[in-house]
């Protein structure tokens, strides 16, 4: 006997002990993550039909699903490309005929002019008139009445081997068990279900799978009916607590303090420094100047717009944490990065003394295991690298800090890895991001960690000015970027390709960095793409750096972070085929100086609807918050997340676009419940996220 989950409750109700579920159907429902009475009834509809009223033949349109009652007037046997059987059918306010490619005798027999149906299915525009293919039909016999459905029929997403018919089946014993067994027990408090004006749980469940006749879900996207909202509003909750939870039980270890006194590196660092930190540079630093000083673990998100100074930030916290005797980890998503992060912080730490180590994907045999050694012995104070940092073997005498810049790229179970290479106590851990997140995204992606925002460029910078041009215009383009440069002034163009190869994309730079080069020979063109060898990419980026070349031709590897100020033209190659926040992290290349920059979208007609609504953003804003809102409307929130690679925040209701201002409420009742009814806590988490939430205990 299972023991602690109470008998009548559906968590623990294997989906087997339903009716016609044997181990096969069994499964094929495993495959949609089905498993318990409970996971069918939060298998929710993806559309409805409505077989509830008869709709008369002259209001269909092709494409409506609708119940027709008619008469048969003509039944033929076509023999064309195709041999079927066409039934012609009228009620009194229109005709259009039936199409069979399979039929049998008795149905030609059946469907007899004179005969009385009713019928149910899609209609499509035919070759002369509308018609239903393969409709669903009922003889009408005068001894044998049919009464219409009582509510919508849903139509659940499925899979191979089951039917719409199964899954009708599955969800009506399911819901039949809703009021003999009490399986869905209500854990929100009443007194919040009150507050919020949610219906209680069974009712929203019902609701969602028998809609009444009268609802219209055709409206649910832009007006969620109180039912899904109580099911989405309860998901997110879940989730809240769950990453609260992880949070708490990260912060339970001990972590090496950093008193805030600890000042002297950082105000040397600072005094080498050609500028003065922003104040939202400074009001960060304090922040998470206060968090170290604490003996638990810090967990920061610092969120900042390119172009922000987001790195000297990072350098000047890393600085405070060796002081107090402890190693920093940085890490970045990119080669590219990695390499320039080195470079900054080796012209910053050399000066002070620092040992600065360095280690990417490339490093093999004995340069990789003299940098392992020196790092467990304590000799390196610093590791800049990729993901390369996350391997087993990278092992730290004293770890203190880990930072990770661009953190859309790496999840939280990566993040886990290298916390856990801090020993007996946990590192603190600093997460630097330039996708600005919509703020409802960032609450439930990040809900386990503090957030800190650089909400100011550094003084001086001018706003990057964007044109959108097809690219019949290239040539002119090309003149116009030759003519930049003979002004003294610097550029990028950049490459893109519309498939995942990186092979061809390189190969595109190549190519354009040899026709640029025949158009304007007088310009000095350098080419940096995935493929070249290290050393290669990071001499001629060095080379740019210096002014010793005018031109970069790249493929989007420049994308994120690469910072050289004095470039300020940007050329994006078939712009069309990216998408908003790589465009914005592209463009973040330029508009780092004080000069006046410019990019320059060149596009290849024709422009889908959807791209050429993101180039008017690009061309319209040069914010990164009303960007990436815009985003998030264009491509939903998995794509904006990057999710889809880590798997994390997939919601089973829960829409975090349609649903956004249920997030702060979530949020809010997360912070209730934890004070006043902690008790239901843990049940709730189990309920929607069961074993995804196995890395707390990490
Ligand atoms: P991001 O936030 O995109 O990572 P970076 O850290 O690369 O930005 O900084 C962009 C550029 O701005 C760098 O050249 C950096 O040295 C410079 N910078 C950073 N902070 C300031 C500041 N307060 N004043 C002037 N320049 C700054
Ligand atoms: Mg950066």
């Amino acid at each position: 006997m299972m023991s602690g989950i109470p008998a009548a409750s559906v968590d623990g109700i294997p989906v087997t002990q339903l009716q016609g579920v044997g181990s096969q159907k069994a499964a094929r429902l495993a495959k949609l993550g089905i498993h318990t009475v409970q996971d069918v009834l939060f298998h929710l509809p993806l559309r409805y039909q409505d077989r509830t009223r008869i709709i008369p033949i002259r209001q269909l349109r092709a494409g409506d699903s609708a119940v027709i009652a008619v008469t048969v007037t003509q039944a033929e046997v076509q023999v064309g490309r195709r041999r079927s059987l066409m039934v012609q059918v009228t009620d009194d306010t229109g005709h259009l005929w039936l199409r069979f490619f399979y039929f049998s005798a008795m149905q030609r027999s059946q469907l007899q002019p004179g005969a009385q149906l009713r019928c149910f299915g899609e209609v499509r525009r035919g070759p002369h008139h509308l018609e239903l293919v393969h409709p669903e039909y009922q003889i009408i016999t005068a001894d044998q009445p049919i009464s219409m459905n009582e509510s919508l029929t849903p139509v659940y997403p499925t899979t191979e081997g089951l039917h719409q018919l199964s899954w009708r089946d599955l969800t009506e014993q399911a819901l039949a068990r809703l009021d003999q067994q009490m399986p869905l027990p209500e854990l929100l408090p009443d007194a919040v279900l009150q507050r919020l004006q949610l219906p209680p749980l069974p009712e929203a469940v019902r609701f969602l799978h028998r809609p009444p006749a009268e609802t219209a879900p055709h409206t649910w996207t832009d007006q969620p009916p109180p039912a899904q909202q109580r099911l989405a509003f309860e998901e997110l909750l879940a989730h809240q607590l769950s990453l609260r939870q992880l949070r708490a039980c990260q912060q339970a270890h001990p972590a090496p303090g950093v008193a805030t006194t600890l000042q002297h590196l950082a105000d040397q660092l600072r005094a080498s420094l050609p500028f003065q930190l922003t104040r939202a540079q400074d009001r960060v630093i304090a922040e998470i100047r206060a968090d170290l000083a604490s003996p638990h673990p810090m967990l920061r998100l610092v969120q900042g717009d390119v172009g922000s100074g987001k790195t000297i930030v990072a350098a000047l916290i890393a600085v405070a944490v060796i002081e107090a005797g402890y190693q920093v980890a940085l890490m970045a998503p990119t080669e590219l990065l990695a390499e320039q992060h080195r470079h900054n912080i080796s012209t910053w730490f050399t000066p002070l003394q620092l040992s600065v180590g360095w280690l990417s994907g490339r490093h093999k045999g004995k340069r990789r295991q003299q940098v392992l050694q020196a790092l467990v012995q304590g000799e390196l104070t610093i590791l800049v690298g990729t993901h390369a940092l996350f391997q087993q073997d990278v092992q730290f005498a004293r770890l203190g800090l880990v930072i990770v810049d661009e953190q859309h790229r790496f999840g939280v179970h990566q993040r886990l890895t290298l916390r856990n290479k801090g020993g007996a106590l946990q590192p603190h851990q600093l997460i630097m991001t330039a996708t600005p997140i919509p703020r409802t995204l960032a609450m439930t992606a990040y809900a386990d960690l503090d957030l800190s925002v650089i909400d100011q460029l550094p003084p001086g910078r001018q706003p990057v000015q964007t044109v959108v041009l097809s690219a019949q215009r290239r040539e002119q383009v090309i003149q116009r970027l030759g003519a930049h440069c003979q002004q003294g002034h610097q550029a990028y163009w950049v490459c893109t390709l519309i498939e995942e190869s990186e092979v061809l994309q390189c190969e595109t730079a190549e190519a354009s960095a040899i026709s640029l080069q025949q158009v304007l020979p007088d310009l000095r063109i350098g080419l940096v793409h995935g493929r070249l060898a290290a050393a290669e990419k990071e001499q001629t980026m060095r080379a740019f750096k210096a002014a010793e070349l005018d031109v970069l031709v790249a493929t989007t590897v420049i994308e994120v972070g690469v910072d050289v100020p004095q470039a300020s033209l940007m050329v994006i190659d078939n712009a069309e085929r990216l998408g908003l926040a790589q465009l914005h992290q592209l463009r973040g290349r330029v508009g780092r100086g004080a000069q006046a920059s410019f990019c320059v979208l060149l596009y290849q007609s024709p422009l889908s609807a959807l791209a050429r609504e993101r180039l008017a953003v690009m061309r319209a804003t040069s914010d990164g918050f009303a960007v990436a809102q815009k985003d998030l409307e264009l491509r939903g929130p998995g794509e904006v997340l990057g999710t889809r690679q880590t798997g994390e925040v997939r919601f089973r209701i829960a829409n975090l676009l349609r649903d956004q201002t249920l997030v702060p409420l979530a949020q809010s009742v997360a912070d209730e419940l934890l004070q006043d009814y902690p008790a239901i806590v843990p049940t709730l988490i189990q309920r929607w996220l069961g074993d995804k939430t196995r890395y707390s205990s990490v």
